[in-house]
């Protein structure tokens, strides 16, 4: 049979485009192939004595509405769960000690993080910035217009927070294309942005009018669903497009259809299947095995988007285990303080239903772009350092009665300087095949939310 699209993948992006394409072309014949026994790719949930043991992402920032709209779409608002206001505290390790980063104006002034020098370097930006030419890292970007103590201590943490990044090394353009934008705009980020609200102020009357359509509204509100995680969000959809998935059907080679028009797709248990429309869901190092006889230029080009290393350690304790109160989202730790992880997260301050009552949850991260050797270590050694290290900035000396660690060595694509180009690189190659649509992480986005709107463009770009 020859299927009017066929989706490769069954992470986030691809379970999201078969939706998308039930939604919005539900007449289209459509399958999707998943190479493991499970759908939900990086997402993923162990119950483990009561507690949840997040693989992957702990929290949807909702930035489009994409992921209310998506839980409402299929009968899972019920489920949805914003963070508590725990989360909107966060904590930077500066000197060995944990300091509230400033999450706003009064918070930025009484925030220890940076020094009154640093804090002062932030107000002169409208006055000593002016724009560059083309892509930059964005830890130059941000020494440039907030100076270097900002990018060491504020920019850097968030960096290796969102990307497990190294800021040196990521691409400001595609990591934060509207941070770029100010910059060409205006040359400098506080005046751009505050050009950008006037603007908005004014087209918001236009839309108060009845002059433009209103917009699907997004928050800034980490979103998850009860007790499991994000990983409820994946069995609501794979029970609800059970009928159209299939896994363990590990795709390994594509070729041009039949009589040259659209595609075959070979698997490894020697089945193959034909299509219009391949949408290939599938991180982009995976994109270039399957790639190669299709496209030697594309598969190449897809093959030159790094991906950083993580460990995420779950760490289960009893409340009274540390001796700081555990009122925040977490604390991130600056390069500069050379310590041994990246971060942790304070899972069960944030949802509380993750951990049993009386009892906390932690999620430490280690490796990323800066330190993948952390990642030859043994699990025993991973799990030690981890304990090491919350002693020392937590308290936390007691052992733990619960360890659950993931590895991936493959975890987040680095958007390194130059990104856009590889992008502008694929998008051309792969234009030179109609039908053919790359979807994931690994190319404008890496965030849930972002994963659903690009599956939303490229099922919206498809003949209705
Ligand atoms: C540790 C960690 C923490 C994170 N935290 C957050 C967070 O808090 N918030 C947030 O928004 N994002 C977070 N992210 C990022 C986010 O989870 C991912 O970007 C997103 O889930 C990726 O989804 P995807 O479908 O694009 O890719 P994946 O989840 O990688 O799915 C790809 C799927 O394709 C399948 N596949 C691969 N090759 C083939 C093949 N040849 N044939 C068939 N199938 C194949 C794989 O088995 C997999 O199921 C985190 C990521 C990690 C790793």
């Amino acid at each position: 049979m020859k299927y009017d699209t066929i989706i490769v993948g069954g992470g986030i992006s691809g379970l999201s485009a078969l939706h998308y394409l039930k939604k919005l072309r539900p007449s289209m014949s459509v399958r999707l192939f998943e190479g493991a026994d499970r759908v939900g790719g990086v997402i993923g949930t162990d119950v483990i004595d009561d507690y949840a043991c997040e693989w992957g992402p702990n929290g949807i920032l909702d930035k489009s509405g994409l992921t209310r709209e998506l839980c409402e779409q299929i009968g899972a608002e019920g489920l949805l769960e914003s963070a508590n206001e725990n989360a909107k505290k966060r904590f930077i390790l500066r000197g060995g000690k944990l300091r509230p980063a400033p999450m706003s104006l009064g918070s930025f002034i009484t925030s220890g993080v940076l020094s009154p020098l640093g804090k002062l370097r932030i107000f002169l930006e409208p006055f000593t910035s002016s724009a560059t030419d083309g892509d930059e890292s964005i830890y130059s970007f941000a020494s440039r217009h907030l100076g270097k103590e900002v990018a060491d201590y504020l920019i850097q943490p968030m960096v290796t927070g969102i990307y497990a990044g190294s800021a040196e090394r990521l691409s400001v353009r595609a990591c934060f294309p509207m941070l770029y934008e100010l910059d060409k705009e205006s040359g400098s980020i506080i005046r751009g942005a505050l050009a950008r609200r006037k603007r908005k102020k004014l087209e918001a009357k236009k839309s108060q009018s009845g002059e433009n359509k209103p917009e699907r509204k997004g928050s800034m509100r980490l979103l998850s669903l009860k007790r499991t995680g994000v990983q409820a969000l994946i069995e609501r959809l794979s029970e609800t497009y059970s009928d159209c998935i299939q896994t363990g059907c590990l795709a390994k080679d594509v070729t041009a259809g039949v009589g040259g028009s659209g595609f075959t797709v070979q698997f490894e248990n020697q089945e193959s299947v034909d299509c219009d429309n391949l949408i290939l869901a599938i991180p982009s190092y995976r994109a270039e095995q399957v790639l190669t006889n299709l496209s030697g230029k594309l598969a190449t080009a897809t093959g030159r988007i790094p991906y950083a290393p993580i460990a995420v350690v779950c760490l289960g304790y009893p409340a009274e285990a540390a001796s700081r109160a555990l009122d925040g989202f977490g604390f991130l730790i600056p390069p500069s303080e050379k310590r041994d992880i990246l971060g942790a997260i304070w899972t069960s301050s944030i949802f509380p239903d993750r951990a049993p009552e009386g009892k906390v949850l932690l999620r430490v991260l280690l490796g990323g772009g800066a330190n993948p050797e952390v990642m030859d270590k043994s699990d025993e050694a991973l799990v030690t350092i981890c304990r090491n290290e919350l002693s020392s900035i937590m308290g936390v000396t007691e052992p733990p009665e619960l360890v659950k660690l993931y590895r991936w060595t493959k975890a987040i694509p680095q958007y390194t300087i130059g990104h856009m180009d590889i992008l502008a690189e694929i998008e051309s190659e792969a234009a030179k095949f109609p039908g053919l649509h790359l979807a994931g992480n690994a190319y404008r986005g890496i965030g849930v939310s972002d994963c659903l709107g690009n599956s939303l463009g490229v099922v919206e770009s498809l003949p209705n």
